[in-house]
């Protein structure tokens, strides 16, 4: 079947083609980076404003690129959350009037969930269940992903997410936004034993992860004038790696079963977080996946293929499903946790 996806859910507006056998007919997206910039952030109204303006041309333009009409698509997926809610808003609305002026089922795909299957759509042979490193800018967890929908989170962070220290080191060093490519580059120029700085959580017997103090670090070696920016980005950006790497480790060794070792979400585009991962997972003998950089960061051929994937196990939802701002993928976790996190 051939599904239509839309993303709006942070500050890339998408529309993408996909079909079932994970095919990518079409992609579109347009990134809002110039209109946040001058705020070192994303600002929500901006966002929300923004996608209005640009969904609906990305959609015909999707449907164009791959030759097809309304008609043709079977299923219509939108990201109805987490995420900032003024946005997610216009994509699950856009998709809902979509599907009730096409007559086509619409499938409400968790963001994150969008962001979990990536990998089956860049590697067909990856099996369920396999562990996921799941790093973004909002989130940074690991999961057992053991179906469609079926979903253990097994740690969580405690305070920032991977790809948010990564943006604020970025505004820290006045490398400007978006922060994760930018301490990428000036990283590669640093020496990353230069600055001493702390990995929180490394070697604890608790799951979880820690970036908070890690940042507060990142703002005391700035200050003290003693190092250059790319040695406090190179260095910042090995203890990140560090910390990924020591909880993902003891992961694999709690989790039975996992065929693959995983990672998705925005920070995985990041070269030395890829490689790292990689050589962990040949150390414990499984497969490695990532996709593609287009595919980490937020796109709609993910939202897409989730929705197929949601489609072929029969889940649509109702044309009165609701944008969520929060969506945890494992609510026992959360519930266990208690909420906030
Ligand atoms: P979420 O998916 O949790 O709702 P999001 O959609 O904003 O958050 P993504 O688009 O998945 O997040 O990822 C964006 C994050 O990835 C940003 O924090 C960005 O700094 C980070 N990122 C992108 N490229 C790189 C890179 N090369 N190195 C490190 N971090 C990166
Ligand atoms: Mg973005
Ligand atoms: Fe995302």
């Amino acid at each position: 079947s051939l599904i239509l996806g839309l993303e709006s859910s942070c500050d890339e507006t998408a529309a993408a083609l996909v079909t079932s056998d994970g095919a990518i007919l079409a992609h579109r997206l347009a990134g809002q980076e110039a209109a946040h910039r001058p705020y070192g952030g994303v600002v929500p109204e901006i966002a929300a404003r923004a996608h209005v303006e640009a969904l609906g041309p990305l959609i015909e333009a999707a449907l164009a690129d791959a030759g097809k009409t309304l008609a043709d698509v079977d299923a219509i997926a939108a990201t109805a959350g987490p995420g900032l809610i003024g946005g997610v808003m216009v994509g699950l609305v856009t998709g809902k009037a979509l599907a009730l002026g096409a007559g086509k089922p619409l499938v409400a795909v968790n963001h994150l969930e969008g962001h979990a299957l990536s990998p089956r759509l860049a590697d067909p042979t990856l099996r369920f269940p396999y562990l996921l490193l799941l790093v973004s800018g909002g989130h940074c967890q690991l999961l057992l992903v053991k179906g469609v929908g079926d979903y253990a989170r097994l740690a969580t962070t405690i305070d920032d997410a991977a790809g948010e220290a990564f943006d604020k080191t970025a505004k820290m060093l006045g490398l400007g936004f978006p922060g994760g490519p930018a301490v990428e580059r000036a990283a590669a120029l640093g020496d990353p034993r230069a600055v001493p700085l702390p990995r929180p959580l490394v070697g604890s017997a608790e799951p979880h992860f820690s970036f908070a103090g890690l940042k507060a670090a990142v703002l005391r070696a700035r200050d003290s004038g003693q190092y250059s920016v790319e040695d406090i980005a190179a260095s910042f950006s090995q203890a990140v790696v560090d910390c990924l790497i020591d909880r993902t480790r003891r992961a694999l060794k709690k989790v039975d079963g996992a065929t693959a070792l995983v990672v998705a979400g925005g920070v995985a585009a990041n070269n030395n977080v890829r490689e790292t991962l990689q050589a962990l997972a040949a150390q414990h003998d499984l497969p490695f996946v990532a996709p593609p950089l287009w595919l980490c960061t937020d796109n709609a051929a993910m939202i897409a293929w989730a929705g197929a994937e949601r489609f072929a196990a029969g889940l649509t939802d109702p044309l009165d499903v609701a944008a969520r701002p929060r969506w945890p993928l494992d609510p026992n976790a959360e519930a266990a946790r208690g909420a906030g996190v």
